[in-house]
């Protein structure tokens, strides 16, 4: 969203300070062998494999082997797939104390224990990895998680976002210089604003800029995630620029020309606009926001919009579609809301919807070698559904098994269901 993350800039010191002396959360025995059993599993690439057990050494999957024993996580009555991957989530968006959409004036604790308490929420929802597009006090976390100093997704984060303003954004060399700095403060990604609003407004990058930022970032090693409606779908896709998200207002010809050039595609299922209208009351007065709650009802608009743009994409043969929400606060936890969306308002195939979340979003990161689905070598990103999403996809708000990388996090199995219990 456009609601700039520069609201939240310092942060976290207070956070890696505490964290380094407590004890690990991930500490594990290195290479203790671990079996999952599964009846029915997804391997995040679109294919089921069928009563079948995984191995797992230290934080990676070693093997598939249906005879592997003894066995240490009976996940035989649900569905189990790889951990989810969130590609576009705002981890430093949150609610106050006071009810409102934290502001400038949040002190750094607050910030803080919002992000946090926003990462353990996805983490708990079955997202193992999420990308968030992004703030520089997404950096400090990324990095204290993945020490291991506290529990969460692997993040993966833009830093400060190159918010486009016409010229007064800078010469194509202080774009250059823009991405290089967000490399230097140590973004994995650079994320783009090129456009206006999602009813209105045009490009706020000029083809040269964006160009510019795209050609740098690629130079530097990054990828680049645009925000972009109407012709800076195009413009974006042009300049080769890795992903495009939202792109309300694209033509059939933008979606073909995307598809041809190999851009990966991020639109939303409605997850983004639900949660405000559900927290409308939250949201408004705060800048960007309405004024008040009854304010927000003009967004319900927007929602068929969306499922219009999603159900042509997913005709758009060759089509790369990333499963990215937009989270921002009160959606944190709910992300999968937006499979539902999609499956259920659009008509996109549950096994497509699950692979834009495992597979494809890991390609997209640049990671298929080390998550996204369950094969050996890969990390140990796994998660269960009571029920199966193929056949109902509300199943995906029943996450009852989470493990990252060999760790469970997770495991409310063997309470709720009983049948699992039976061998
Ligand atoms: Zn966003």
């Amino acid at each position: 969203m456009m609601r700039v993350a520069k609201i939240i800039t310092c942060i976290l010191a207070v956070l890696s300070a505490a964290a380094a002396q407590q004890p690990s959360v991930q500490k594990h025995p290195q290479n203790k062998r671990i079996v999952i059993a599964a009846s029915v599993m997804l391997d995040g690439k679109g294919r089921v494999l069928h009563d079948t057990r995984i191995v797992i050494e230290g934080s990676r999957i070693v093997a598939i082997d249906p005879k592997a024993a003894p066995v240490d996580y009976d996940l035989r009555a649900l569905t189990v797939l790889p951990g989810w991957i969130d590609a576009h989530v705002h981890l430093a968006w949150f609610f106050a104390e006071n009810g409102k959409l934290a502001g400038g004036d949040a002190t750094p604790a607050e910030r803080t224990y919002g992000a946090v308490s926003n990462a353990w929420a996805m983490l708990m929802a079955g997202f193992t990895t999420v990308q968030s597009v992004g703030s520089p006090a997404d950096v400090p976390l990324r990095d204290a998680i993945a020490h291991g100093l506290l529990p969460g997704p692997r993040i993966l984060t833009s830093a400060e976002p190159l918010t486009g303003r016409g010229e007064q954004t800078g010469t194509p060399d202080e774009i250059r210089a823009f991405v290089r700095k967000q490399k230097e403060a140590g973004a994995d990604l650079i994320k783009i604003y090129a456009s206006g609003g999602m009813r209105q407004g045009g490009m706020t990058l000029s083809p040269e800029q964006l160009n510019a930022a795209c050609d740098e970032a690629r130079k530097q090693g990054l990828r680049t995630l645009v925000h972009a409606f109407r012709e800076a779908v195009r413009a974006a896709t042009v300049a080769g620029c890795t992903e495009i998200e939202h792109g309300l207002g694209a033509t059939d010809e933008d979606l073909k020309l995307m598809a041809e050039k190999g851009t990966y595609f991020d639109p939303q299922g409605g997850l983004l606009i639900e949660t405000y209208l559900l927290n409308a009351d939250k949201y408004a007065g705060t800048p960007f926001f309405p004024k008040t709650a009854d304010g927000f009802a003009p967004m319900k608009d927007i929602l068929p919009m969306m499922h219009e743009l999603m159900r042509r994409a997913a005709k758009t043969p060759g089509l790369k579609i990333v499963f990215g929400t937009d989270a921002v606060a009160g959606a944190h936890g709910h992300n999968a809301e937006d499979f539902i969306d999609r499956v259920r308002d659009a008509g996109v195939d549950p096994m497509a919807a699950m692979v834009s979340a495992n597979s494809l979003a890991a390609e997209a990161l640049g990671m298929a070698d080390q998550i996204g689905s369950i094969g050996p070598g890969l990390q140990a990103d796994i998660i269960a559904l009571d029920g199966d999403p193929r056949n109902d996809i509300t199943a995906v708000r029943r996450v009852v098994f989470v493990m990252k990388g060999g760790v469970v996090y997770k495991n409310v199995a063997r309470e709720n269901h009983p049948l699992a219990l039976s061998r």
